[in-house]
Protein backbone atom coordinates (compact mmCIF):
# COMPACT_ATOMS: atom_id res chain seq x y z
CA UNK A 1 0.00 0.00 0.00
CA UNK A 2 1.03 3.26 -0.53
CA UNK A 3 1.49 6.29 1.68
CA UNK A 4 1.89 9.90 2.17
CA UNK A 5 5.49 8.91 3.16
CA UNK A 6 5.85 7.80 -0.25
CA UNK A 7 4.79 11.32 -1.77
CA UNK A 8 7.85 13.06 -1.87
CA UNK A 9 7.79 16.07 -3.70
CA UNK A 10 4.54 18.03 -2.53
CA UNK A 11 5.85 21.44 -2.88
CA UNK A 12 2.81 23.22 -4.49
CA UNK A 13 1.04 19.99 -5.16
CA UNK A 14 -2.62 19.95 -4.97
CA UNK A 15 -3.93 16.82 -2.52
CA UNK A 16 -7.66 15.75 -2.37
CA UNK A 17 -7.62 14.40 1.70
CA UNK A 18 -10.60 12.35 1.97
CA UNK A 19 -11.25 12.12 6.04
CA UNK A 20 -13.45 11.44 8.34
CA UNK A 21 -15.30 14.59 10.06
CA UNK A 22 -18.73 12.98 10.79
CA UNK A 23 -19.09 14.39 13.86
CA UNK A 24 -21.85 14.54 16.67
CA UNK A 25 -22.78 17.75 17.27
CA UNK A 26 -25.19 18.72 20.44
CA UNK A 27 -27.97 21.47 20.67
CA UNK A 28 -25.73 24.49 21.26
CA UNK A 29 -23.62 22.97 17.95
CA UNK A 30 -20.83 22.19 19.48
CA UNK A 31 -18.84 19.17 18.26
CA UNK A 32 -19.27 16.50 21.02
CA UNK A 33 -16.44 14.36 20.05
CA UNK A 34 -13.66 15.45 18.51
CA UNK A 35 -11.59 11.96 18.68
CA UNK A 36 -11.61 11.38 14.96
CA UNK A 37 -10.89 14.89 13.67
CA UNK A 38 -7.81 15.38 16.35
CA UNK A 39 -6.31 11.90 14.73
CA UNK A 40 -6.38 13.67 10.99
CA UNK A 41 -4.06 16.58 12.49
CA UNK A 42 -0.85 14.45 11.75
CA UNK A 43 -1.96 13.80 8.02
CA UNK A 44 -2.69 17.47 7.46
CA UNK A 45 -0.05 18.67 9.08
CA UNK A 46 2.28 16.43 7.15
CA UNK A 47 0.69 17.44 4.08
CA UNK A 48 0.69 21.35 4.63
CA UNK A 49 4.22 21.04 6.10
CA UNK A 50 5.62 19.63 3.03
CA UNK A 51 4.24 22.18 1.09
CA UNK A 52 1.03 21.01 -0.32
CA UNK A 53 -2.13 22.70 -0.99
CA UNK A 54 -4.78 20.51 0.40
CA UNK A 55 -8.84 20.75 -0.13
CA UNK A 56 -10.33 18.26 2.93
CA UNK A 57 -13.61 16.23 1.86
CA UNK A 58 -15.53 14.14 4.33
CA UNK A 59 -19.58 13.55 4.61
CA UNK A 60 -21.73 14.68 8.09
CA UNK A 61 -25.04 13.20 8.94
CA UNK A 62 -26.21 15.62 11.98
CA UNK A 63 -29.23 16.60 11.13
CA UNK A 64 -28.64 19.46 14.24
CA UNK A 65 -26.47 21.31 11.52
CA UNK A 66 -28.68 20.38 9.25
CA UNK A 67 -25.81 17.80 7.27
CA UNK A 68 -23.25 20.66 6.69
CA UNK A 69 -19.91 22.13 7.57
CA UNK A 70 -20.82 25.71 7.13
CA UNK A 71 -21.39 26.30 10.89
CA UNK A 72 -18.65 24.40 11.93
CA UNK A 73 -15.19 25.76 10.72
CA UNK A 74 -14.38 27.55 13.91
CA UNK A 75 -14.07 24.41 15.48
CA UNK A 76 -12.36 22.51 13.47
CA UNK A 77 -10.04 25.98 13.20
CA UNK A 78 -9.43 25.46 16.60
CA UNK A 79 -9.47 21.56 16.65
CA UNK A 80 -7.05 21.15 13.80
CA UNK A 81 -4.76 24.31 14.20
CA UNK A 82 -4.90 25.74 10.83
CA UNK A 83 -7.50 28.11 9.63
CA UNK A 84 -9.82 26.37 7.00
CA UNK A 85 -11.22 27.90 3.97
CA UNK A 86 -15.03 26.72 2.86
CA UNK A 87 -15.99 25.79 0.00
CA UNK A 88 -19.56 25.24 -0.66
CA UNK A 89 -20.24 23.00 -3.58
CA UNK A 90 -17.73 20.63 -5.70
CA UNK A 91 -18.51 22.83 -8.81
CA UNK A 92 -16.39 25.32 -6.92
CA UNK A 93 -13.55 23.52 -5.98
CA UNK A 94 -12.20 23.94 -9.80
CA UNK A 95 -12.16 27.70 -8.97
CA UNK A 96 -10.00 27.79 -5.99
CA UNK A 97 -7.91 25.73 -6.80
CA UNK A 98 -7.22 28.62 -9.36
CA UNK A 99 -7.93 31.80 -7.89
CA UNK A 100 -6.99 31.19 -4.47
CA UNK A 101 -3.90 28.58 -4.95
CA UNK A 102 -0.97 29.91 -7.52
CA UNK A 103 1.92 28.51 -7.13
CA UNK A 104 4.08 29.82 -4.27
CA UNK A 105 1.26 30.66 -2.53
CA UNK A 106 1.09 29.95 1.44
CA UNK A 107 -0.77 27.02 2.11
CA UNK A 108 -3.70 26.91 3.70
CA UNK A 109 -6.31 24.24 3.88
CA UNK A 110 -10.05 24.13 2.59
CA UNK A 111 -13.00 22.00 3.29
CA UNK A 112 -15.57 20.84 1.29
CA UNK A 113 -19.17 20.73 2.35
CA UNK A 114 -20.42 17.30 2.78
CA UNK A 115 -19.69 15.00 0.07
CA UNK A 116 -22.92 13.14 0.60
CA UNK A 117 -24.97 16.22 -0.89
CA UNK A 118 -23.94 15.00 -4.25
CA UNK A 119 -25.96 12.08 -5.36
CA UNK A 120 -23.00 10.61 -6.99
CA UNK A 121 -20.80 10.05 -3.76
CA UNK A 122 -22.86 6.85 -2.36
CA UNK A 123 -23.37 5.64 -5.82
CA UNK A 124 -19.73 5.35 -6.39
CA UNK A 125 -20.16 7.09 -9.99
CA UNK A 126 -16.92 7.21 -11.58
CA UNK A 127 -18.40 10.71 -13.34
CA UNK A 128 -18.68 12.37 -9.77
CA UNK A 129 -15.15 10.98 -9.11
CA UNK A 130 -14.10 12.81 -12.11
CA UNK A 131 -15.80 16.51 -11.21
CA UNK A 132 -14.20 15.84 -7.87
CA UNK A 133 -10.61 15.24 -8.60
CA UNK A 134 -10.55 17.87 -11.46
CA UNK A 135 -7.21 20.13 -10.86
CA UNK A 136 -5.39 17.52 -8.31
CA UNK A 137 -2.37 16.26 -8.45
CA UNK A 138 -2.97 13.18 -5.72
CA UNK A 139 -5.33 12.11 -3.50
CA UNK A 140 -4.68 10.52 0.11
CA UNK A 141 -7.54 8.72 1.99
CA UNK A 142 -7.15 8.73 5.66
CA UNK A 143 -10.71 8.30 6.14
CA UNK A 144 -10.35 4.80 7.58
CA UNK A 145 -13.91 4.43 9.01
CA UNK A 146 -16.05 4.83 5.42
CA UNK A 147 -13.21 2.39 3.82
CA UNK A 148 -16.05 -0.26 3.98
CA UNK A 149 -17.88 1.52 1.64
CA UNK A 150 -18.55 1.99 -2.06
CA UNK A 151 -18.27 5.26 -2.38
CA UNK A 152 -16.74 7.68 -5.04
CA UNK A 153 -14.28 9.24 -2.56
CA UNK A 154 -13.17 6.53 -1.16
CA UNK A 155 -13.65 3.75 -4.03
CA UNK A 156 -13.69 4.62 -7.64
CA UNK A 157 -11.83 8.13 -7.27
CA UNK A 158 -8.39 5.89 -7.08
CA UNK A 159 -8.90 5.14 -10.61
CA UNK A 160 -9.07 9.35 -11.60
CA UNK A 161 -5.93 10.20 -9.37
CA UNK A 162 -2.86 8.98 -7.52
CA UNK A 163 -3.90 7.26 -4.57
CA UNK A 164 -2.02 7.13 -1.08
CA UNK A 165 -3.06 5.90 2.19
CA UNK A 166 -2.50 8.61 5.45
CA UNK A 167 -1.44 7.76 8.60
CA UNK A 168 -4.63 6.75 10.22
CA UNK A 169 -5.11 4.11 7.91
CA UNK A 170 -1.47 2.90 7.92
CA UNK A 171 -1.94 2.39 11.60
CA UNK A 172 -5.24 0.97 11.78
CA UNK A 173 -3.97 -1.57 9.20
CA UNK A 174 -0.95 -2.45 10.68
CA UNK A 175 -2.40 -2.51 14.79
CA UNK A 176 -5.60 -4.39 12.92
CA UNK A 177 -3.71 -6.81 11.10
CA UNK A 178 -1.57 -7.19 14.09
CA UNK A 179 -4.75 -8.45 16.23
CA UNK A 180 -5.44 -10.82 13.44
CA UNK A 181 -2.06 -12.34 12.95
CA UNK A 182 -0.30 -12.42 16.51
CA UNK A 183 0.07 -16.09 18.26
CA UNK A 184 -3.55 -17.12 19.69
CA UNK A 185 -1.70 -17.82 23.20
CA UNK A 186 -3.30 -15.30 25.40
CA UNK A 187 -5.37 -13.45 22.69
CA UNK A 188 -9.00 -12.64 23.72
CA UNK A 189 -11.71 -11.57 22.00
CA UNK A 190 -14.68 -9.42 23.81
CA UNK A 191 -17.61 -9.05 21.49
CA UNK A 192 -21.01 -7.18 22.67
CA UNK A 193 -23.15 -4.93 21.64
CA UNK A 194 -26.10 -5.16 18.97
CA UNK A 195 -25.82 -5.48 14.90
CA UNK A 196 -24.91 -8.76 15.35
CA UNK A 197 -24.77 -9.37 11.10
CA UNK A 198 -21.46 -6.89 11.46
CA UNK A 199 -19.85 -8.93 14.89
CA UNK A 200 -20.97 -12.70 14.10
CA UNK A 201 -18.22 -12.90 11.22
CA UNK A 202 -15.79 -11.28 13.85
CA UNK A 203 -16.23 -13.69 15.76
CA UNK A 204 -15.97 -16.68 12.85
CA UNK A 205 -12.84 -15.26 11.72
CA UNK A 206 -11.14 -15.35 15.11
CA UNK A 207 -12.75 -18.62 16.76
CA UNK A 208 -9.07 -20.20 15.79
CA UNK A 209 -7.37 -17.40 15.91
CA UNK A 210 -7.30 -16.79 19.85
CA UNK A 211 -7.73 -18.26 22.95
CA UNK A 212 -11.23 -17.33 23.96
CA UNK A 213 -14.08 -15.19 22.63
CA UNK A 214 -16.08 -13.53 25.58
CA UNK A 215 -19.59 -12.44 24.61
CA UNK A 216 -22.26 -10.36 25.63
CA UNK A 217 -24.78 -7.69 24.65
CA UNK A 218 -27.28 -8.68 22.09
CA UNK A 219 -24.80 -11.10 20.03
CA UNK A 220 -24.64 -13.28 23.39
CA UNK A 221 -28.70 -13.30 23.02
CA UNK A 222 -28.52 -14.20 19.85
CA UNK A 223 -26.14 -17.51 20.79
CA UNK A 224 -28.10 -18.12 23.81
CA UNK A 225 -31.35 -18.01 22.13
CA UNK A 226 -29.61 -20.82 19.60
CA UNK A 227 -28.74 -22.86 21.97
CA UNK A 228 -32.22 -23.31 23.11
CA UNK A 229 -32.48 -20.74 26.53
CA UNK A 230 -35.83 -18.67 27.06
CA UNK A 231 -34.39 -15.61 26.22
CA UNK A 232 -38.25 -13.89 27.53
CA UNK A 233 -38.89 -10.42 26.11
CA UNK A 234 -35.03 -9.73 25.48
CA UNK A 235 -33.98 -8.04 22.33
CA UNK A 236 -32.75 -10.42 20.04
CA UNK A 237 -31.70 -10.82 16.08
CA UNK A 238 -34.60 -11.84 13.99
CA UNK A 239 -32.31 -13.98 11.77
CA UNK A 240 -30.01 -15.08 14.45
CA UNK A 241 -30.18 -18.28 13.33
CA UNK A 242 -29.23 -17.66 9.60
CA UNK A 243 -26.43 -15.09 11.49
CA UNK A 244 -24.82 -18.14 13.30
CA UNK A 245 -24.76 -20.42 10.09
CA UNK A 246 -21.16 -22.47 10.58
CA UNK A 247 -20.45 -20.95 13.91
CA UNK A 248 -20.00 -24.07 16.43
CA UNK A 249 -21.89 -23.24 19.30
CA UNK A 250 -20.34 -25.16 21.31
CA UNK A 251 -16.96 -24.71 20.84
CA UNK A 252 -15.38 -24.38 24.19
CA UNK A 253 -13.45 -21.33 23.34
CA UNK A 254 -16.54 -19.57 22.86
CA UNK A 255 -18.15 -18.12 25.93
CA UNK A 256 -21.85 -17.06 26.40
CA UNK A 257 -22.66 -14.99 30.00
CA UNK A 258 -24.21 -17.66 32.70
CA UNK A 259 -25.95 -15.05 34.43
CA UNK A 260 -27.60 -11.69 33.77
CA UNK A 261 -29.42 -8.54 34.80
CA UNK A 262 -33.04 -9.01 34.40
CA UNK A 263 -35.63 -6.24 33.81
CA UNK A 264 -39.00 -6.37 32.75
CA UNK A 265 -38.35 -9.94 31.79
CA UNK A 266 -35.40 -8.71 29.26
CA UNK A 267 -31.73 -9.55 29.47
CA UNK A 268 -29.95 -6.22 30.03
CA UNK A 269 -26.30 -6.50 31.40
CA UNK A 270 -24.55 -9.49 31.81
CA UNK A 271 -24.64 -10.78 35.93
CA UNK A 272 -21.71 -10.66 38.41
CA UNK A 273 -20.67 -14.31 38.22
CA UNK A 274 -19.94 -14.12 34.57
CA UNK A 275 -18.50 -10.29 34.66
CA UNK A 276 -15.91 -12.51 37.15
CA UNK A 277 -15.35 -15.14 35.44
CA UNK A 278 -14.87 -12.69 32.56
CA UNK A 279 -12.17 -10.40 34.30
CA UNK A 280 -10.33 -13.43 35.41
CA UNK A 281 -9.73 -14.14 31.57
CA UNK A 282 -8.96 -10.79 30.95
CA UNK A 283 -6.41 -10.14 33.76
CA UNK A 284 -4.33 -13.18 32.62
CA UNK A 285 -4.56 -12.21 28.67
CA UNK A 286 -1.62 -10.54 26.58
CA UNK A 287 -3.56 -9.35 23.77
CA UNK A 288 -7.69 -7.80 23.69
CA UNK A 289 -9.79 -6.83 21.42
CA UNK A 290 -13.28 -5.58 21.85
CA UNK A 291 -16.13 -4.30 20.57
CA UNK A 292 -19.25 -3.85 21.80
CA UNK A 293 -20.53 -3.25 25.62
CA UNK A 294 -22.04 -6.33 27.71
CA UNK A 295 -25.48 -4.51 28.26
CA UNK A 296 -27.89 -1.89 27.74
CA UNK A 297 -24.93 0.55 29.47
CA UNK A 298 -26.91 4.26 28.19
CA UNK A 299 -28.95 3.35 31.48
CA UNK A 300 -26.88 3.46 34.70
CA UNK A 301 -28.61 0.36 36.20
CA UNK A 302 -27.30 -1.58 33.66
CA UNK A 303 -23.66 -0.31 32.74
CA UNK A 304 -22.02 -2.20 35.77
CA UNK A 305 -20.81 -4.97 33.17
CA UNK A 306 -19.99 -2.89 30.71
CA UNK A 307 -17.65 -0.36 33.02
CA UNK A 308 -16.35 -3.54 35.20
CA UNK A 309 -15.35 -5.24 32.21
CA UNK A 310 -13.74 -1.86 30.66
CA UNK A 311 -11.86 -1.29 33.65
CA UNK A 312 -10.45 -4.51 34.19
CA UNK A 313 -9.42 -4.13 30.31
CA UNK A 314 -7.80 -0.66 31.57
CA UNK A 315 -5.55 -2.20 34.11
CA UNK A 316 -4.53 -5.27 32.33
CA UNK A 317 -1.21 -5.34 31.22
CA UNK A 318 -2.37 -6.82 27.79
CA UNK A 319 -1.86 -4.99 24.49
CA UNK A 320 -5.36 -3.61 24.35
CA UNK A 321 -7.29 -2.43 21.26
CA UNK A 322 -10.70 -1.28 21.12
CA UNK A 323 -13.46 0.30 18.95
CA UNK A 324 -16.71 1.07 18.20
CA UNK A 325 -18.99 4.32 18.50
CA UNK A 326 -20.69 3.03 21.61
CA UNK A 327 -17.73 0.88 23.37
CA UNK A 328 -15.69 4.55 23.11
CA UNK A 329 -18.48 6.52 24.34
CA UNK A 330 -18.54 3.92 28.05
CA UNK A 331 -14.70 3.83 28.01
CA UNK A 332 -14.68 7.43 27.62
CA UNK A 333 -17.25 7.93 30.52
CA UNK A 334 -15.27 6.15 32.55
CA UNK A 335 -12.18 8.35 31.44
CA UNK A 336 -9.78 5.02 30.39
CA UNK A 337 -9.41 6.09 26.62
CA UNK A 338 -5.92 6.79 27.28
CA UNK A 339 -5.51 3.54 28.65
CA UNK A 340 -5.72 1.43 25.49
CA UNK A 341 -2.85 0.77 23.11
CA UNK A 342 -4.82 1.04 20.31
CA UNK A 343 -8.50 3.13 19.51
CA UNK A 344 -10.02 2.29 15.99
CA UNK A 345 -11.14 5.39 14.44
CA UNK A 346 -13.90 2.82 12.33
CA UNK A 347 -16.70 1.00 13.60
CA UNK A 348 -17.86 -0.99 10.68
CA UNK A 349 -14.87 -0.88 9.06
CA UNK A 350 -12.78 -2.01 11.76
CA UNK A 351 -15.31 -5.17 12.05
CA UNK A 352 -14.83 -5.46 8.37
CA UNK A 353 -11.55 -5.61 8.45
CA UNK A 354 -11.36 -7.78 11.56
CA UNK A 355 -13.80 -10.39 9.87
CA UNK A 356 -11.22 -10.79 7.13
CA UNK A 357 -13.59 -8.96 4.78
CA UNK A 358 -11.40 -7.33 1.63
CA UNK A 359 -12.32 -3.49 2.21
CA UNK A 360 -12.95 -1.38 -0.78
CA UNK A 361 -11.55 1.80 0.02
CA UNK A 362 -8.20 -0.32 0.74
CA UNK A 363 -8.83 -2.57 -1.88
CA UNK A 364 -8.21 1.16 -4.11
CA UNK A 365 -4.79 1.56 -1.98
CA UNK A 366 -3.82 -1.63 -3.42
CA UNK A 367 -3.34 -3.09 0.24
CA UNK A 368 -3.30 -6.80 -0.24
P1 LIG B 1 -20.52 -0.27 19.05
O1 LIG B 1 -21.08 1.06 18.60
O2 LIG B 1 -19.50 -0.12 20.12
O3 LIG B 1 -20.04 -1.13 17.91
P2 LIG B 1 -23.14 -1.45 19.08
O4 LIG B 1 -23.70 -0.27 18.37
O5 LIG B 1 -23.05 -2.72 18.35
O6 LIG B 1 -21.72 -1.10 19.73
O7 LIG B 1 -24.03 -1.81 20.36
C1 LIG B 1 -24.29 -0.90 21.37
C2 LIG B 1 -25.75 -0.93 21.72
O8 LIG B 1 -26.13 -2.23 22.13
C3 LIG B 1 -26.03 -0.01 22.85
O9 LIG B 1 -27.03 0.92 22.45
C4 LIG B 1 -26.53 -0.92 23.95
O10 LIG B 1 -27.55 -0.37 24.73
C5 LIG B 1 -27.07 -2.09 23.17
N1 LIG B 1 -27.17 -3.30 24.00
C6 LIG B 1 -26.17 -4.00 24.57
N2 LIG B 1 -26.65 -5.03 25.28
C7 LIG B 1 -27.99 -4.98 25.18
C8 LIG B 1 -29.05 -5.78 25.69
N3 LIG B 1 -28.82 -6.83 26.47
N4 LIG B 1 -30.32 -5.43 25.35
C9 LIG B 1 -30.56 -4.37 24.56
N5 LIG B 1 -29.60 -3.58 24.05
C10 LIG B 1 -28.33 -3.88 24.36
MG1 LIG C 1 -23.01 1.65 17.91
Amino acid sequence: MKTVRDLTDLKGKKVLLRVDFDVPVDDKGEIQESFRIKKQKETLDHLINQGAHVVIVSHISDESVGKSFASLIPQLHVLLGHEINFIKTVSEVGSYLERYLPAGRQAQPALLDNLRQNEGEEKNDPEFAKQLGEGFDYYVNNAFAVCHRENASVSVIAKILPAYAGFVIEEEVNRLSDAINVSKEGKIIIIGGAKASTKVPVIRHFLDKSEYILTGGVVANDILKEKGQDMGSSVVDENSKELLVGLDLQDPRLFTPTDFIVFDNKILDIGDGTMHSYMDIISQAKMIVWNGPMGLFENQAFAKGTDEIAKAIAASSAVKIMGGGDTIAAVNRLGLLDQFDFVSTGGGAMLAFLSGKKLPGLVALEYE
